[in-house]
């Protein structure tokens, strides 16, 4: 879960590999497996990307990471999300927030 055992500082000043891991675990869970872009499972890692690109929002805060195939996250580089994920991404962060402690 985010709050303890991952910490805060990991959000805002770690994007280590092992710090990433975990997002990607708490990630992982609230996707309920599947990818952020096209909402297919995804088999192994799969990779944390920003949602928001990183050159945009240079702050590593757990609420803008997704995780997605590794192949999704290239076809969408570093343009903005399209507006349906956008909402997606509301919906995960905004109306399931109560659940996750902060
Ligand atoms: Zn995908």
């Amino acid at each position: 879960m985010i709050g303890p055992s991952v910490g805060l500082e990991n959000f805002i000043f770690g994007s280590s590999r092992q710090a990433l891991g975990r997002v990607g675990d708490v990630l992982r869970d609230l996707q309920g497996g599947t990818s952020f872009y096209g909402n297919k499972v995804i088999q192994g890692n799969g990779e944390v990307d920003h949602l928001i690109p990183w050159r945009c929002y240079p702050i590593d805060l757990g609420h803008n990471f997704v995780l997605a195939h590794a192949s999704c996250n290239w076809s969408k580089r570093d343009f903005l999300a399209a507006p349906e994920y956008r909402d997606a991404w509301y919906e995960q962060n905004i109306l399931t927030s109560q659940d996750v402690p902060h």
